[in-house]
């Protein structure tokens, strides 16, 4: 079987991941989105809400599996036993921070796991997780970079937080 692992920190997922993972599960017969725990970051939402958000917006998607991850990725790879990660690509800003991810982790897996890029389609390539978070915080229309579902949860975690 060949598997493909995805993973990022998703915060929150948007049409531009959604993009990436639509595109992955026709190449791959089984792609899996690894939901990482950072715990240098304090998320919007917490794993276990980024993970249910993921399989809501994939539960059509039959060789999707989403998983939360902690720690490296070299290490969520070779307990999934995959040595494929995807990554995307929206502009040259991202490279250099992702050719040295991709470059690190190949060392790290003594070769084992490489990464394969997609870039982003020209529709979503300027959507960022945290753009959509300054967007949203201010009450702005976020419709055109997120789900309807995922943009009701952004606007009641900030109204929550606003209390
Ligand atoms: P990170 O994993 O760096 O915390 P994200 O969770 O936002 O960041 O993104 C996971 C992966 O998806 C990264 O490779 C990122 O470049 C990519 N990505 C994010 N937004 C888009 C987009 N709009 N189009 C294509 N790829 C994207």
């Amino acid at each position: 079987m060949h598997s493909a692992m995805y993973p990022g920190s998703f915060d929150p997922l948007t049409f531009g991941h959604l993009d990436i993972i639509t595109r992955a599960s026709d190449m791959f017969d089984e792609v899996i989105v690894g939901v990482l725990d950072n715990y240098r970051k304090i998320p919007l939402f917490s794993v276990e809400e980024r993970v249910n958000i993921l399989k809501e917006a994939t539960k059509d998607m039959k060789n999707i599996k989403v998983e939360a991850f902690s720690g490296l990725i070299v290490d969520f790879a070779r307990q999934k036993n995959c040595n494929i990660a995807i990554r995307g690509l929206r502009a040259i800003s991202d490279y250099e921070y992702e050719l040295q991810m991709a470059q690190t982790n190949r060392l790290l897996s003594k070769g084992s796991l490489d990464t394969i890029f997609l870039t982003t389609s020209l529709e979503y390539s300027y959507i960022s997780s945290s753009g959509v978070k300054e967007i949203a915080y201010f009450n702005g229309d976020v419709s055109k970079c997120v789900p309807e579902f995922v943009a009701e949860l952004i606007y009641e975690k900030y109204r929550q937080q606003k209390r």
